[in-house]
């Protein structure tokens, strides 16, 4: 008995901190097991499914909206993976929202044909519930976006990252660039190098003319009356020639922004 509830406790957590509604749906899904003799997890499926779609139709009247999970057309931002939108990790403020569809048709003004790629925002609901591992995006008003990407002989490849899930394929940091953290690992820190996962040759390196000029974007166009900041590592910050103050370095102890770019808007 006691393991049991031990264990449902366990999911229940683990649920929660997955999808932010999981953990209450496995709730409903005992509960409909004992009431309707469903099976558990048939019951979970189903229930979690209604609860997803449902979802999509309350965040936005409670402030949050989610992004496009499937690509209407390229100047469109698109959430990368599809298991972001199952988990709802897809959810950002209308105001945010606006910033990204706005970069997105930039961008697509600039060079036709180019996807602007969304990896984690935020759950749906509640300020201060983060989404792990990241710790800020907790109010809708952070989001990771895929930097742009170009095959080695220089063509820019739609829609394509190196990592199935957007992170933890790091860009290098070339002889000479500033290297802050270089000398400072530590298992405390969120600053994963994540070595297994880094390509020999990698099929896809960074994109540098989207990547800047949608940086450069989302840094000269704040949303009226608010800030934003960008977070990136050093030596791309240097590589791409960008020096707006709101472009920033995250410190050694956080997550690495040479994979994707982090961007966030104030109040
Ligand atoms: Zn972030």
């Amino acid at each position: 008995m006691i393991f049991r509830a031990l264990f449902h406790a366990s999911v229940i957590v683990v649920l929660t901190a997955l999808t932010q509604i999981g953990g209450l749906v496995w709730l409903l899904a005992l509960g409909a097991r004992r009431v309707f003799n469903l099976p558990l997890w048939g019951g979970f499926i189903g229930l979690y499914l209604t609860a997803w779609a449902a979802t999509m139709v309350i965040a936005p009247m409670l402030g949050r909206v989610p992004l496009p999970c499937l690509q209407s057309d390229a100047a469109t931002p698109v959430v990368l993976s599809p298991l972001t939108c199952a988990l709802n990790r897809q959810y950002v403020t209308p105001a945010l929202a606006t910033q990204l569809g706005g970069v997105a048709l930039h961008i697509n003004e600039k060079f036709p044909g180019t996807t602007t790629l969304i990896l984690d925002a935020n759950f749906p609901f509640l300020d201060g519930f983060p989404l792990l591992p990241h710790l800020s995006h907790d109010d809708g008003r952070k989001v990771d976006l895929a930097f742009y990407y170009q095959d080695r002989s220089g063509v820019y490849q739609a829609g394509k990252t190196p990592s199935p899930i957007g992170y933890w394929v790091f860009e290098p940091p070339r002889a000479n660039d500033p290297q802050p953290c270089r000398d400072q690992g530590s298992l405390v820190s969120l600053r994963w190098d994540m070595g297994i996962f880094q390509p020999r040759n990698p099929a896809l390196v960074l994109e540098p003319v989207r990547t800047r000029t949608a940086l450069t974007w989302l840094a000269q166009n704040p949303p009226p009356g608010r800030t934003s900041k960008i977070l990136l590592e050093p030596h791309l910050r240097k590589r791409l020639g960008l020096t707006h103050a709101s472009i920033r370095f995250q410190g050694c102890r956080a997550a690495r922004h040479d994979d994707h770019i982090h961007y966030q808007i104030s109040l």
